[in-house]
């Protein structure tokens, strides 16, 4: 029914997730596993509802649909549309549809399209920023710059949709720890998003940033080092009514409110924690 593996974020694990594309069309980002074993590519209509069929076995009434895999903003923005529709029509009690979004695909499509994809049901997007740095953005490879991410995301929030951002602490490393708290947080407050969310860095062997650490051209961050990052990281942001997250697995702290208005109390906590050595350095690390 899948093309294997199949990933979604945390907030969507009660959503059914229709696979419209396969893989990432990027892929080359160096910190990331998730589509490394997939050749990207496009289903064709007909596949994709041969496949809308197949789950209509067995997810009778979902409230909400998670467009998979990695970008499925990079479609033709007609296709897209029909394709909403047709999902709309087959699901009618799904309240929400949502997807990741590449920025690259963000960028390339027209205000104009973007507005038309989101009336016609997409309405929540899944925006991986990872670092606002531009050393740190061309370190990791995610291929655009600070510059295009801001327009990415701005281009998102002004057509309508529900944003989320995502960044990931640790990723300068020890060289550009103070670089990527400071320029990520410039990037999420200059974008505004409706959610953001810090995740932590967990290097997996089947990324090239696993070989960077072995080869010692990458120094992971440890726990207090990863705390002092988060800390100034949430200092430097200036956000309006952004719902803030670190509630992933990876984090030391589960840490949940509302930026700016809890930034004080969301800072305190963290340094609170940092003094008290009152963490034991997850299990988790992969290297
Ligand atoms: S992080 Fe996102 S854009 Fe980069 S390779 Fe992974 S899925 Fe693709």
């Amino acid at each position: 029914m899948y093309s294997m593996p199949l990933y979604r974020p945390p907030s969507e694990a009660r959503s059914l997730i229709i696979q419209i594309t396969e893989g990432c069309s990027h892929n080359k980002c160096r910190f990331c596993y998730m589509y490394k074993c997939k050749q990207f590519r496009l289903k064709s209509d007909d596949e994709i509802k041969e496949h809308i069929n197949e789950l209509k076995a067995y997810y009778k009434n979902p409230d909400r649909i998670f467009l998979a895999d990695g970008n499925v903003l990079c479609l033709k923005t007609d296709k897209l549309v029909s394709l909403l529709n047709y999902i709309k029509t087959e699901f009618p009690s799904a309240q929400r549809i949502s997807s990741y979004s590449g920025p690259l695909d963000l960028i390339r499509k027209t205000d104009e399209e973007l507005k038309l994809i989101r009336e016609h049901g997409l309405e929540f997007l899944y925006l991986g920023v990872e670092s606002g740095s531009d050393k740190v953005l061309s370190m990791m490879e995610k291929g655009v710059n600070q510059r295009e991410m801001i327009e990415a995301g701005q281009k998102a929030v002004k057509a309508g949709f529900k944003l989320s951002c995502m960044i990931i602490s640790g990723l300068g490393g020890e060289g550009l720890m103070e670089e990527h708290a400071v320029e990520s947080a410039k990037v999420i407050s200059a974008i505004n998003p409706h959610y953001f969310s810090l995740l932590r860095l967990v290097v997996e062997e089947e990324s090239e940033l696993a070989d960077d650490v072995r080869q010692g051209k990458f120094k992971l961050l440890n726990p207090i080092r990863i705390l002092d990052e988060n800390i100034l990281m949430l200092e430097n942001m200036e956000l309006t009514d952004c719902i803030f997250r670190a509630n992933h697995v990876s984090n030391y702290l589960n840490q949940a409110g509302v930026l700016n208005k809890d930034k004080d109390m969301l800072v305190e906590r963290l340094k609170k924690f940092r003094e008290s050595n009152d963490f034991i350095p997850m299990g988790n690390d992969r290297l």
